[in-house]
């Protein structure tokens, strides 16, 4: 897509705190402010702290109160331009690079931040689920200070469960449409069981699987299954393509991007893979819609990302 949001109109748009501001206050209250407490419309404002209080019961309220902006000490362009660089890059880029380019102190403000804009993607993602024909896999994920085995049950390394929606096109090409990774415990039938559940609607679905018998429950739970038979572990990509092509491109930007991250904050960077992956065909609109689900997300604290 030739129109996605170049720097010159990003800048152009975003030049100032204010403006962010203000953009803000439009995604938070489309049609105008209206008190979270008693839904009020009507309000004075305190420009010196920038607090909106309702005329009918008097409640204060910020228009980052409640989002993923919540008590930030950073100022909002940055926010702006920390969501612009992680959107508009097509692999990602690494927290030190955010930094250096952004030019705050404070690596671990910067970490919070990037992880807080994790989390709202993460959340965002959760509202979908999959449907039509769909390839599951799963896979060990290595982390900082681990390397060695390989393939089920593998070490310390983190087992991650991947589906991928794909569709065909009217001159039978096949793509990917929506793509959900989950960091789990262990590929035990319960998991799996727990992740189908939560990420892919019952009926009308078909899931392919190699034959790893924790799949086998699908066929007596209504889900159309094709269990195939892989003999060679080099010809998975000719069974099921785009889990592998998918789990090697997250890989490659684990190891290349951001150099390794421990098994404890994965899921994250997962959550970032897979939110820009599911939106590569609406890239005009990517950064405007992360910035809603940024209003959208409820705060989480520094103390809550690293748990
Ligand atoms: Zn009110």
């Amino acid at each position: 897509m030739s129109n996605q949001l170049n720097f010159f109109e990003f800048q152009r748009k975003f030049s100032t705190d204010l403006r962010c501001y203000n953009y803000l206050v439009k995604k938070r209250w489309p049609s105008g402010f209206q008190c979270p407490k008693c839904g009020n419309t009507s309000y004075s404002y305190h420009s010196t702290r920038k607090l909106y209080q309702c005329k009918s019961c008097g409640y204060q309220v910020s228009v980052t109160a409640g989002t993923i902006f919540h008590k930030t000490r950073t100022p909002l362009r940055k926010w702006f331009w920390m969501i612009y660089l992680i959107t508009t890059n097509k692999t990602g880029v690494s927290i030190s690079y955010l930094q250096r380019m952004l030019n705050i102190k404070s690596y671990r403000t910067v970490w919070t931040i990037a992880h807080k804009i994790f989390e709202a993607m993460n959340k965002r993602d959760l509202l979908y689920q999959l449907d039509g024909i769909i390839e599951m896999d799963e896979s060990y994920f290595g982390s900082k200070n681990v390397s060695g085995k390989r393939g089920r049950g593998a070490g310390s390394k983190s087992p991650v469960i991947i589906a991928v929606g794909k569709k065909e096109t009217k001159d039978k090409k096949i793509y990917p449409t929506f793509v959900k990774m989950e960091v789990v415990e262990n590929v035990k039938k319960e998991t799996i069981k727990e992740f189908v559940k939560n990420n892919i609607l019952a009926g009308n679905t078909k899931i392919e699987t190699d034959k790893f018998s924790s799949y086998k429950w699908l066929t007596e739970n209504g889900y159309e299954h094709n269990a195939m038979r892989i003999y060679n572990p080099k010809e998975t990509l000719n069974y099921l393509p785009w889990v592998h092509i998918l789990i090697g491109n997250a890989k490659g930007i684990l190891r290349g991007i951001h150099h390794g991250v421990s098994s404890h904050y994965l899921k994250r960077y997962l959550s970032e893979f897979c939110y820009k992956f599911n939106r590569r065909f609406f890239k005009q609109n990517i950064f405007y819609n992360l910035i809603t689900a940024c209003v959208n997300t409820s705060p989480i604290t520094f103390a809550e990302l690293k748990t």
